[in-house]
């Protein structure tokens, strides 16, 4: 990368497509007209070539040893974005299945993917927090789980309301487990074999667009109709190891790069987590230093350490927050247009600097204009 274009790159708070490492960029620039042995662009390759295969091989590797995914769950790399999970994953686990399925609602995807899911069957809507305008997420005893439910769906991070689970939900016995860990995915550690599925797109905290991550228990991908469009079955991608069709090669390269970067640059999840809870600690301690100016989004206990959200006190304030801001290079600020607000997103690649010069800026404005 040019000396002048690493110069000219901000801090960006962008909710997604969102920042990636600067080293990986690097090295994508390094690769691009000519992958190293390869005599072409990753983008110019065959999918069935053995470059590619490599590639994607490694991608999936680095995925299951930052988690520690058993062989027990297969690792898709899907197109359609976390979208398409909206319905896949009803089509697949509840369409026909005489049962219904639990859906936790704590904010804007959540809602969305129950949209899609009453499609394809019984929703259950076993908790939602739309009374307090998603402000929080459920507790043990907050809803009753059901035995008998095709699975229970939560959303582990809802990325526009900056809530997020600080543990997996109680589901009924035996039921599969169902997480939409899109904008958290990669950002701590967690128990694979607690879930059924778990699902990323890519976009916000591991990758470019393009790409959707689908880790799936084995048992469930029996569960699927042979009625169903072939791209929808999760076992036509299981057996063809992600090659059913063309795969979204150039997103699951960078995706690989950026898995590679978090195992021997970051040195694993827990130290990329350690991470996060510091920059997040910055930005909610300065909130918390001038609570009657920057007024947070979500409950204490329920802060996403991913999406943070707070309001000013009036519209004016607000707009010359996001344009002073802006002068200092610290970009993408303003809210989702349906909660509005600053959301500032920190996800991995948003390096500690950037996390500091935020909360220094938010602690001097707040005194200017307090
Ligand atoms: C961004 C996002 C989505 C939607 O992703 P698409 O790839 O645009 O379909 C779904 N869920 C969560 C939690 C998200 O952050």
């Amino acid at each position: 990368m040019s000396a002048t274009a690493t110069a000219e790159r901000v801090f960006n708070f962008s909710a997604g497509p969102a920042a990636l490492p600067l080293p990986v960029l690097q090295e994508v620039q390094d690769e691009l007209l000519c992958y190293p042995g390869a005599g072409a662009s990753v983008m110019e390759l065959s999918h069935r070539g053995k470059v590619f295969i490599d590639i994607m091989e490694q991608a999936e590797a680095s995925i299951r040893s930052l988690l520690n995914i058993s062989d027990d769950y297969a690792v898709l790399m899907l197109q359609g974005g976390a979208a398409l999970q909206f319905s896949m994953i009803p089509a697949n686990l509840l369409r026909d299945s005489g049962k219904s399925a639990q859906y936790l609602l704590t904010g804007a995807w959540g809602k969305k993917a129950i949209g899609e899911a009453k499609k394809e069957g019984t929703v259950d809507i076993a908790y939602s927090a739309a009374e307090s305008n998603f402000d929080r997420v459920p507790t043990a005893g907050d809803y009753q789980t059901d035995d008998n439910a095709a699975y229970l769906y939560y959303c582990s991070n809802e990325t526009i309301q900056g809530v997020q689970f600080q543990s997996e939900p109680q589901t009924g016995a035996d039921v599969p487990l169902i997480s939409d860990a899109s904008s958290d995915f990669l950002s701590r550690p967690l128990d694979i074999n607690k879930y059924g599925l778990l699902y990323a797109c890519a976009q916000k905290n591991a990758g470019p667009a393009g790409v959707t991550v689908v880790i799936i228990r084995r048992d469930l991908l029996e569960r699927g109709s042979e009625s169903l469009p072939g791209y929808l079955n999760y076992k036509n991608h299981a057996s063809n190891g992600s090659m059913w069709n063309t795969p979204p090669t150039f997103p699951i390269y960078v995706l690989g790069k950026v898995a590679k970067w978090l195992q021997n640059d970051i040195g694993g999840l827990e130290t990329m987590e350690a991470q996060n809870r510091a920059k997040s600690a910055l930005l909610y301690g300065t909130i918390d230093k001038h609570p009657e100016f920057y007024l947070g989004h979500a409950q204490t206990d329920c802060r996403s350490m991913m999406n943070v959200t707070f309001n000013l006190p009036n519209e004016e304030l607000l707009g010359q927050f996001v344009a002073e801001a802006s002068k200092q290079n610290l970009q993408n600020l303003k809210g989702h247009r349906s909660v509005g607000g600053i959301r500032a997103s920190i996800y991995n690649a948003m390096p500690h600097e950037g996390a500091q010069a935020l909360a220094s800026f938010m602690d001097d404005f707040a005194n200017k204009n307090g």
